[in-house]
């Protein structure tokens, strides 16, 4: 993968993450949204069955009761047919009847009528005929012997709502001879329907199959006799079936309801069963509801819990990109950079080594990790880092700055100037060291070499005379502290101003480079100095050293350039280059009131005393006396 592609999808992360949190709160409201309605439907079909059960039942009760009540007719028609309608006969047939009435309570009344439509039985209606009443022109017009069952009616005598069943007689001679009619009163039917419990705002109905309720509950007196003629279970042809269900919205309140029907297949009548859904559902939806209030609230914990997780995503995400924005630019400081950047841990292995360590030290980068941080230290310099490194990991020192020799895999050895820092935790403990190192070689060279220039003497190579007064000054405080001897050698080229003239100045100067060398030869014990004092003026500081041995190195400088034997003609004494040597001694921690200068002027007065004196000889100050005639004696 690439770090492109690897970058865009780390960018896309949180949105990512956002993204299955929402699908996540999604899908646990869906799937539980679809739990409750299939539990509503559930309710609904379960609903359904037991309607269906119910209507059945119902059903099965008109049936049984019109059969019973039809029972009644069959036996007392045929009576009359074969007994006649004589007042005897009908006596016998009202009191038969009357009993049975009384036995069978779903029997509210028996009547024989004949053939103009006025009772033979039944008490105290006798004022009234029935020739107009549906069933009664049904029999006097249609020789069916089949029962018939009419529309409720209001009954004449109690205006109580009854259902009638009625058959014909015939004559002896097959002719209409009149109606035996029994009725089943709606009140009983409605108080009957009153033992299911099908709900407050539900109700159960037996209509008649021209659409007019025979009986219903509850409020069987406000419906009985109305007509639902209209309505779709009898207009809706998918709805004529003998048994089903249908939802429909009531024209009354508007509320949503369904409706159980059966239709009797003997007799026209339809049982309705009708149920409030608000109703049926509230249990449901008072579960549902709870159960959805906690799903919500999972959901909105889900929510908020993935909205902190992608916030600190995002920050998360931001702190990396800053990070690694700062390593870049950190990577560009220490890999750009001619210096060699070096992290060392605690135990002093290079953690981190930048890649110009190959111009520095020689190594590469990869091949310096994990190896020890001080190995190609210079020995003498090692115990002077070592105890800085120490300190900085202690704690003691926060940076040093430090210059010392390390070895290069190919140059040898190199001078290196090193700034350490010290890094930290978060928890502010020491982790390790930062340096900086870069390759100062060069420039110790230069150094070397200007510190050199200062003190040496170009034409000669002896030390020149701010390093001899430097000198000079260092061995007298020395000799001072030490009570030791202090001795000084002043040395003169005689007559050089003549020789400048004869051989020319050039040989003039290799002349005084000859002197400086057997001088510098001369100088045998570490603290001796050998300077150029001026002109063709020597110096040699010799400390620690009396005046006897003072006298002796002086002599030995005379001879040795005497028997140099350079020519120089106008030197008449010797035909060659001689000096002449003054020299002096001192002790200064004796001589209080004594300076430096004073042994250079002793030393000088005893040069100028061995000048006087012929040259091409050594005069010690103070001990003039004694050195003399050996001096003259040469
Ligand atoms: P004396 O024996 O009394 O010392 O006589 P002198 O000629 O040596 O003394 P003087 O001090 O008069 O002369 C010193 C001469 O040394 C003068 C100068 O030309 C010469 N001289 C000084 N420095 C140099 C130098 O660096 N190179 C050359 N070639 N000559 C120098
Ligand atoms: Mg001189
Ligand atoms: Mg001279």
């Amino acid at each position: 993968m690439s770090l492109a592609t690897q970058r865009a999808g780390w960018s896309y992360l949180p949105l990512r993450a956002a993204a299955f949190v929402a699908l996540t709160c999604a899908t646990i409201l869906g799937v539980s949204g679809w739990r409750e309605w299939a539990a509503r439907d559930a309710v609904l079909r379960g609903a359904e069955m037991e309607m269906a059960n119910v209507t059945r039942s119902l059903t099965q009760h008109a049936e049984d009761s019109l059969d019973l009540l039809d029972s009644g007719v069959v036996g007392t028609v045929s009576r009359i047919e074969m007994d006649g309608t004589g007042p005897e006969t009908i006596t016998k047939l009202g009191n038969v009847l009357e009993a049975r009435k009384k036995a069978v309570p779903r029997i509210h009344n028996f009547a024989i009528i004949d053939e103009h439509g006025n009772w033979l039985t039944a008490p105290g209606t006798t004022a009234s005929t029935l020739s107009d009443d549906a069933f009664f022109r049904y029999h006097q017009l249609s020789p069916k012997r089949e029962p018939f069952v009419g529309r409720p009616v209001k009954s004449l005598l109690e205006g109580e709502w009854v259902v009638t069943l009625s058959r014909r007689f015939n004559k002896p001679d097959g002719s209409f001879g009149g109606v035996v009619l029994a009725t089943i009163s709606s009140r009983y039917l409605a108080r009957f329907y009153e033992q299911f419990e099908i709900g407050r705002n539900s109700s159960a109905a037996l209509v008649h199959g021209d659409g007019l309720i025979i009986a219903r509950n509850p409020s069987n007196e406000k419906f009985v006799g109305h007509s639902v003629a209209d309505t779709p279970l009898f207009r809706d042809a998918s709805l004529q079936r003998p048994s089903g269900v249908y939802h429909f919205k009531s024209p009354l309140d508007g509320a949503e309801r369904l409706s159980f029907y059966k239709r009797s297949s003997r007799y026209p009548l339809v049982m309705l069963a009708t149920l409030d859904k608000e109703e049926l559902l509230a249990p449901w939806r008072a579960a549902a509801i709870s159960r959805m209030l906690y799903v919500v609230a999972l959901v909105m914990l889900i929510a908020i819990i993935g909205a902190v997780l992608v916030r600190q995503l995002q920050r998360g995400q931001r702190m990396a990109a800053a990070l690694v924005e700062k390593e870049a630019h950190f990577r560009l400081l220490a890999e750009g950079s001619s210096d060699m950047v070096t992290r060392i841990g605690l135990d002093e292995r290079l953690r981190y080594v930048s890649p110009s360590s190959i111009r520095v030290v020689g190594w590469r980068a990869n091949q310096l990790i994990g190896t020890p941080a001080l190995a190609g230290i210079n020995p003498e310099d090692l115990p002077e880092v070592q105890g800085i490194v120490d300190a900085m990991k202690r704690g003691e020192r926060e940076e040093a700055r430090l210059i010392y020799r390390n070895s290069h895999r190919k140059n040898g050895e190199v001078w290196l100037e090193s700034t350490m820092r010290v890094t930290r935790k978060d928890n502010g403990r020491v982790d390790g060291v930062v340096a900086i190192s870069r390759d100062i070689t060069e420039h110790k060279k230069l150094e070397t070499r200007l510190e050199t220039l200062a003190i040496e003497d170009s034409l000669t190579g002896l030390a020149n005379r701010r390093r001899f007064d430097e000198r000079l000054k260092e061995e007298w405080a020395r000799a001072y502290r030490d009570r030791s001897s202090l001795a000084l050698l002043m040395i003169d080229v005689d007559h050089f101003k003549a020789y400048n003239d004869e051989y020319g100045h050039p040989a003039g100067d290799a002349c005084l480079r000859l002197v400086a060398k057997i001088i510098a030869a001369e100088t045998q014990r570490a603290g001796d100095l050998a300077a150029r004092y001026g002109g063709e003026e020597f110096a040699m500081l010799l400390p620690n050293t009396d005046a006897a041995g003072c006298a002796l190195v002086g002599e030995r400088i005379r001879t040795a350039i005497h028997e140099a034997g350079l020519a120089h003609s106008s030197n008449l004494a010797s035909g060659c280059v001689t000096v002449s040597v003054g020299g002096a001694t001192c002790r200064p921690a004796l001589e209080r009131t004594a300076g430096v200068a004073s042994l250079v002027e002793a030393a000088d007065r005893a040069l100028y005393a061995a000048k006087d004196a012929g040259r091409n000889r050594l005069m010690m100050s103070g001990e003039l006396m004694s050195l003399m005639p050996k001096a003259s004696g040469q």
